[in-house]
């Protein structure tokens, strides 16, 4: 039951999130259409020739990296634990809400420890960081700031995300995490739910503060790995 609402959420995600991924390969496609159009010229130099295919080249990869990201989240069965490197499944999560942050002009802040070690599965940790990060961007709507913490503090892996967005009252923050609370009009209301049971997989401890029109901190706690 509770992988059926997980899989639900992830499907939701993904529509979610698929206008921003077009959008991210067009753009580097389009820009490599150009470079092409010019190399067409017959009097064109050779520093230029070699400077426009070089460049040509970088936004198709670009282009690559990006489709390789959206496919990674969106095939999810491998659930394999591991030691995970914080640090860098972070930066993955970052690059793959930042097209959904730049729509709302949310600027993401990033204060990031190097060596930061936990055990977990690399997709259904990215998924509940991208739940979170969904949410406050969700938060947001007129633009704000995203910002993501990490380092290890008092021996655990402290992870925390921040948003200065709409915040919840006492009772919706009572509420969260429930099987379909949401305050939204086309909220699954899975979110924080999948984040719960990912957080609890990974024996980490999730805490919650949130003041109305203020907004919002996710502290995520796991035990650190040498
Ligand atoms: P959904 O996003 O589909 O509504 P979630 O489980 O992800 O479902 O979130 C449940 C509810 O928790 C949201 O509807 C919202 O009211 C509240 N919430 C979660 N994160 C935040 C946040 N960062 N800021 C304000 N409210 C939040
Ligand atoms: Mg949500």
């Amino acid at each position: 039951r509770a992988a059926e609402l997980a899989q639900m959420e992830k499907m939701n995600l993904v529509s979610a999130l698929a206008a921003s991924i077009s959008h991210e390969v067009r753009n580097p496609l389009t820009v490599t259409r150009g470079f092409l159009q010019l190399l067409q010229s017959p009097d064109l130099h050779k520093d230029q020739r070699i400077e426009y295919y070089e460049l040509a080249i970088s936004e198709l990869d670009r282009a690559q990296d990006v489709i390789t990201d959206y496919l990674t989240f969106a095939k999810s069965d491998s659930t394999e634990f591991t030691v995970l490197d914080v640090k860098s499944e972070l930066e993955k999560v970052v690059s793959i809400i930042e097209p959904l942050a730049n729509m709302s002009s949310i600027k993401i802040e990033q204060t990031l420890q190097d060596e930061c070690f936990t055990i977990g599965s690399k997709q259904i940790f990215r998924q509940a960081l991208i739940n979170i990060c969904k949410n406050s961007i969700e938060a947001m709507p007129d633009g704000g700031n995203l910002s993501i913490q990490l380092a290890v503090i008092h021996e655990r892996v402290s992870l925390t995300i921040s948003d200065n967005g709409q915040g919840m009252s006492q009772d919706q923050l009572i509420q969260i995490g429930k099987p379909y609370f949401s305050t939204k009009e086309k909220g699954t209301g899975l979110g924080i739910m999948v984040v719960k049971n990912v957080v609890k997989e990974m024996n980490g401890e999730i805490l919650v503060n949130s003041e109305l029109r203020k907004g919002t901190t996710f502290t995520l706690l796991f035990p650190p790995v040498k």
